[in-house]
């Protein structure tokens, strides 16, 4: 049997940047992805397929959750994913979601690190300091700006976060005319606009080709290799040193542990066979919920509550992306020719941004905003038609009027969105753990997701919405509206294996290894014990290469300091 030195679970963000540095700084290395190998010639744009019939994500007869609710009167809904469709995968396949991400890229801010000291306690809430500084991941983030390849320009703002190049390795990508209109109602509004941050490629570098503006991005592979995704950016490069094996198609279902060390690491292959596997040093970066899963379910008699669950702490504040999405209609007839003309300009991406209230005051108090993208609404047709059904009275239509609204949706206006992101407050009320009584394909049981979001994530969220909502106005939008709420974004969620110095209130140590258990990591978003006001991508890839140095340094014997064990 090959040895390996490192076992990867998952290939995803969190994963690749592991491999793509453990390889190329000699080990060996095995990655382990429950999905398929697919590549630039295997995504296509199909509405039907992809947003309809979910391909990416497992069959829910097959591998599901378990979602509970709490009612009113604080009772708890339990329901099965299979029985109401709630999707918390996100992409099984080689590169994990980051094939279908949108790619709007932003990085933590200082503050983000220091939540508990700059704000103070929020009453039901596990608000903490980031046991690293921004000063730490720095230089992290600025890795995935050349590695991974993101693309922008720095414009100073209030909350510009410190750099140490000047400028993004990349120039934006192609912008849509309507960027303008956006900078200049926020000159109007005295707002800073901001050219949003993409892991996109604007032309053919680093090995791939560049974006070729097919307009469907967030939710569909790319078939140019043009976004960042882990498979293009990081894992191709990775295979190619000739020490990176990735197996695709399998299922690990346990980790054998013993008092300090994981000794093997267990998977079904698409035939239904069990296989082990061991290595030196193991990384888990399945995906924040199923990370959690995956230790609850290697429980032993020596861990008997799952690994680094001593202290009663793994599944722990599980977070999301608070905030919620809102819209304007940009009606033809209220515009000139050249204005018409320029909305129906194609491709391009809007890519603007607003951080102008990434910290506000109210009332005497300073609260933490967030951030808002400004981009169009998802050009998925059969999406777009279904949001026409109803009339302005909430009427169902049918035959000619329905036509008529349709036509008229497609054809004589456009409608502008915007995405809030602001905290999820981390609580004790939302969490992940294990549901026996519920099984996948191998008999398996599933991660069981309970959820709570904070009344204060959702004054937040209507602050920012209605900051969004009067930049619309300016511009000239009609129908505008918004909609923040405490739903969770399945696609955007951490936490569940906190870091931190405390082994009584964290899972993993600073360097993201298990307290207790010398070469166990977690490099996937479940570390993240706040969530920052932006989306985690390039968090969760700036950490993991954070996690590729800790590891070499443990291999190589220069232990940062950190956990309480030492590797033999
Ligand atoms: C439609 C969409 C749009 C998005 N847009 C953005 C955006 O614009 N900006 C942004 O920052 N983020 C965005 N995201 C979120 C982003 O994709 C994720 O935050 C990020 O990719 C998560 O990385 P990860 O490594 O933690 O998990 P994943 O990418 O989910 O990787 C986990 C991998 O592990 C595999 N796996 C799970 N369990 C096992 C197991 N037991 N054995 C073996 N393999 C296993 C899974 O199949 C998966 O491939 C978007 C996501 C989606 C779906
Ligand atoms: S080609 Fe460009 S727009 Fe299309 S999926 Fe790739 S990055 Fe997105």
């Amino acid at each position: 049997m090959k040895q390996y030195d490192i076992c990867i679970v998952g290939s995803g963000a969190g994963a690749s940047p592991v491999a793509y540095e453990l390889s190329r700084a000699g080990y060996r290395v095995l990655v382990l992805e429950k999905g398929p190998y697919l590549t630039e010639k295997d995504f296509t744009k199909d509405e039907i397929a992809v947003s309809r019939r979910s391909i990416y994500t497992p069959r829910l007869r097959e591998e599901q959750h378990v979602v509970e609710t709490y009612s009113s009167d604080g009772s708890i809904d339990r329901v099965t994913a299979a029985e109401s469709g709630w999707n918390f995968w996100n992409g099984s396949m080689v590169g994990g979601s980051s094939n279908l991400m949108s790619g709007y890229f932003h990085r933590m801010k200082p503050v983000d690190f220091r939540l508990r000291s700059a704000f103070g306690p929020v009453e039901g809430a596990n608000v903490v300091d980031w046991p690293i500084s921004y000063d730490d991941m720095e230089p992290y983030f600025t890795k995935v700006e050349q590695l991974v390849g993101v693309s922008g320009r720095v414009v100073e703002h209030p909350f510009q976060e410190r750099r140490s190049t000047k400028d993004f390795p990349f120039p934006p990508t192609w912008e849509q005319p309507i960027s303008g209109w956006f900078d200049t109602a926020c000159e109007t509004l005295g707002y800073h606009s901001i050219p949003t941050p993409r892991a996109v490629l604007p032309f053919d570098a680093l090995g791939r080709s560049g974006c070729s503006y097919s307009n469907f991005c967030g939710s569909y592979g790319c078939a140019t290799g043009a976004k960042g995704n882990a498979r293009a950016a990081l894992l191709e490069k990775a295979k190619a040193t000739g020490r990176c094996d990735i197996l695709p198609n399998v299922f690990v279902y346990r980790l054998d542990a013993d008092r300090q060390r994981v000794t093997a690491a267990h998977y079904f292959d698409a035939d239904g066979r069990s296989h082990t596997v061991t290595a030196g040093t193991f990384v888990v970066a399945a995906q924040a919920i199923e990370s959690v899963r995956l230790l609850f379910n290697s429980r032993n008699d020596l861990h008997p509550d799952g690994l680094g669950n001593a202290n009663g702490q793994l599944g722990k504040n599980l977070i999301f992306s608070a905030g919620g999405s809102g819209r304007g209609r940009f009606e033809f007839a209220r515009l000139n020719e050249r204005q018409r003309f320029e909305l129906m300009t194609r491709g391009a991406f809007v890519n603007r941004s607003l951080q102008e209230w990434y910290v506000y005051h109210q009332n005497g108090r300073a609260l933490k905003g967030g951030t808002i993208d400004f981009l169009f609404e998802h050009p998925n047709p059969v999406s777009r038609a279904l949001r026409e059904l109803y009339d302005d009275e909430g009427n169902l239509l049918w035959g000619r009027k329905l036509q008529a609204r349709l036509k008229h949706a497609f054809t004589a206006s456009r409608i502008f969105a915007f995405e809030v992101f602001n905290d999820w407050m981390p609580t004790d009320k939302c969490f992940v753990s294990v549901d026996e009584s519920v099984k996948d394909k191998w008999g398996v049981p599933v991660g069981k997701i309970r959820l709570y979001g904070h009344p204060h994530d959702i004054e937040v969220g209507n602050y920012l919405a209605a900051k969004a909502e009067r930049v619309l106005r300016q511009m000239g939008a009609v129908e505008i509206e918004s909609d923040i709420s405490s739903a969770p974004p399945p696609n955007l969620v951490a936490g569940g294996c906190r870091f931190g110095t405390d082994p009584e209130h964290s899972v993993l140590d600073p360097d993201c290894r298990m307290h207790g258990i010398a070469n166990l990591y977690v490099s996937d978003a479940s570390f993240m014990p706040t969530g920052g006001s932006v989306p985690y991508t390039w968090t969760i890839y700036a950490n993991a290469f954070r996690v590729a140095d800790a590891i070499i340094a443990a291999l190589k014997g220069r232990e940062t300091g950190y956990n309480n064990v030492k590797d033999s």
